[in-house]
């Protein structure tokens, strides 16, 4: 069975339907990705999940456990935004482990737990900066960071990118690929980008107004398109 499980999600905003009935699982160590032009509901979608968003109709299953009703704190999952807000007077260390520090957990805990991440993200020289003296790429590893520490179940990722020029975009994408293999944690990844999506997912779940046109591996998708919008959004030759 699968670690996450939707449903028959539908949300509505007043009169407005904008997600129509998404059934869908991701298992349990799983990259996938939902692409789809701007307004298709990716965001709405990841939201939902996260709980940042109420589930109007259907319902969200987390590792065997109804959560539609529980609060974001509940769920276990860590969102990583497209801007990433650092608290700007904290260090990058007392950025990582605020979340751990409400939480009450000890100062060694949250010590070990943030040298970890920051070995993980290559930030131990950073450590003590401020954001503001930061490069754009390290203030968003230490924004992936402060999920990491947080040892979630998954984790949620709503086009982490789209604010890095071109190059540092590329860098990035190859760091997130590497921190999949490496944590074998469960990532959903939304961005509207074609490449970002073919190369970084296990399976690509592509959205149109709201529905599922197509869920499947790249290489399926490429060959198999379902229709002309996935081959057209995709890019293959049907
Ligand atoms: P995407 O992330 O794919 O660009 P969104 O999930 O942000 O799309 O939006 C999907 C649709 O829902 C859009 O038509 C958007 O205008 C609408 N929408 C999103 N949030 C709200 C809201 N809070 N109130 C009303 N409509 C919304
Ligand atoms: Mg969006």
């Amino acid at each position: 069975m699968g670690l996450i499980r939707l449903n028959a999600v539908e949300k509505w905003f007043g009169e407005v339907q904008v997600i129509k009935g998404i059934d869908l699982e991701i298992d349990n160590g799983e990259f996938v990705v939902f692409v789809g032009p701007s307004g298709c509901g990716k965001s709405t979608l990841l939201r939902m999940i996260g709980g940042l968003e109420d589930i109007s109709r259907g319902s969200l299953e987390i590792d065997g456990r109804d959560v539609t009703a529980e609060p974001p704190s509940k769920r276990g999952l860590a969102m990583v935004f497209q801007s990433y807000a650092l608290y700007p007077h904290m260090s990058v260390r007392d950025n990582m482990g605020f979340s751990l520090k409400t939480a009450g957990a000890p100062k060694a805990e949250i010590t070990a737990k943030v040298d970890n991440a920051a070995e993980v993200l290559k930030l131990e020289p950073y450590l003590d900066r401020r954001p503001k003296d930061l490069s754009g790429g390290q203030r968003q590893r230490v924004a992936i960071g402060r999920c990491i520490v947080r040892d979630p179940t998954a984790f949620l990722f709503d086009e982490p990118l789209s604010n890095l020029d071109a190059a540092l975009r590329v860098e990035m994408r190859l760091e997130i690929a590497k921190l999949h293999h490496r944590l074998k944690a469960t990532m959903i990844y939304v961005t509207h980008d074609q490449v970002e999506a073919m190369t970084l997912a296990d399976r690509i779940v592509v959205l149109e107004f709201g529905k599922i046109a197509q869920v499947g591996t790249p290489k399926e998708l490429y060959e198999r398109p379902a229709n002309l919008f996935v081959a057209q959004f995709i890019g293959s030759p049907k």
